[in-house]
């Protein structure tokens, strides 16, 4: 009797330890602009747990301090002074989000382009002196645009022209959610959803086997109730829009995504574009890309990135997805419906 106990006692421990109770922990600060959260189901202890939140922020910490174009200093802003004289040094961990921003400037014929910061500083889209520039500052500050002028060798980046600016304000915040995921995996933790602000990439689901729910919001609403929901599991999902930053003048909505061809916010008859990918970071520069190019142009575009499926949200309330897409939404708000075609 007293062995069964102990073999009985040994089974429950063994057990309790293999499949310890699944807690959640989470924390959300205010980084690369934006505010970042990060919610986790484990079996560590809340310590263990909070250690590893901790790496994933630093990491991000990081990343705005090389960055950032909005603080007093950042590596891009050094790699931005430095255009026309000197190559900068960047550090080989950051070296890959310059490839990939070139990489989809590129891929997009410079619809997405990481050359725009001499545009976006003059619109100041979301900051305190946002205003509409004059005509002769935008088309003097296209003259700076040209993303092939940007070259990147050796671990240095080296803008050609003199006046020259990047801005990775389109793929930080995927960068960001890419380098969280890694650093959550490579500490044990399965289940994660890590939101950097509203570029989310979700790791395993909840406990109990069911998934990561999340909403695709209302683009018109400032805090709007999501219009869609879908599950995400080891995927990410970026939404670019008209509706995250702007402002209004003589009825017109001004907003932070430039067409890189004309130097003005975009207009077409898009109102948020949701790129879904294996990587965040090509998800938040898909979904910018797409925004610029319009329905028909980011279906051609994406017909050549595998693994990529987008949800286009138009601006009667109708939505279309990529080939097949649509059985994975469930439509919350009935305002909206999907396109007929
Ligand atoms: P997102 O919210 O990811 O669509 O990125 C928008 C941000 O990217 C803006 O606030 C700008 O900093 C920058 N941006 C604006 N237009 C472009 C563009 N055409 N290509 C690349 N970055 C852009
Ligand atoms: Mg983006």
């Amino acid at each position: 009797m007293k062995h069964f106990l102990a073999s009985l006692l040994l089974v429950i421990l063994l057990f309790a330890s293999c499949k310890p109770a699944e807690k959640k922990e989470s924390c959300t600060v205010f980084l690369l602009g934006t505010v970042c959260g990060i919610q986790l189901f484990t079996g560590k202890s809340q310590k263990d747990a909070h250690t590893v939140l901790t790496a994933a922020f630093t990491r991000i910490e990081q990343l705005e301090r090389h960055l950032s174009a909005n603080a007093a200093e950042s590596t891009l802003i050094t790699v931005n002074t430095s255009a026309g004289s000197t190559a900068v040094s960047i550090p080989a961990d950051i070296e890959p989000i310059f490839t990939r921003a070139l990489f989809f400037a590129e891929h997009t014929n410079g619809a997405f382009n990481p050359a725009i910061g001499g545009i976006v500083k003059l619109w100041n889209i979301g900051f305190e002196n946002e205003r509409i520039p004059p005509e002769t500052a935008i088309n003097h500050a296209l003259n700076y645009t040209d993303y092939r002028d940007i070259a990147i060798s050796g671990g240095t980046i080296f803008l050609k022209k003199a006046g020259m600016k990047l801005d990775l304000g389109a793929i930080a915040k995927g960068f960001a959610a890419d380098q969280a995921a890694l650093i959550m995996k490579q500490n044990g933790i399965m289940n994660a959803l890590i939101d950097i602000g509203g570029t989310i990439t979700a790791i395993g689901g909840r406990p109990q086997g069911k998934p990561w729910i999340i909403g695709i919001r209302d683009p018109r609403k400032r805090q709007g109730e999501p219009i869609l929901s879908t599950t995400l599991s080891g995927r990410s999902i970026s939404t670019s829009g008209s509706y995250e930053r702007y402002f209004e003048q003589d009825g017109i909505r001004y907003h932070h995504i430039i067409d890189p061809k004309t130097g003005y916010p975009v207009r077409n008859n898009l109102v948020s574009v949701s790129i879904f990918s294996d990587s965040a970071a090509d998800a938040d520069a898909l979904s910018t890309a797409c925004f610029v190019l319009g329905y028909e142009n980011a279906l051609k575009l994406l017909s050549t990135m595998p693994g990529t499926d987008a949800v286009f949200i138009f601006d009667d309330n109708t939505i279309r997805t990529t080939a097949g897409f649509e059985s994975s939404l469930h439509i919350i708000n009935e305002d909206f419906s999907f396109a007929a075609t």
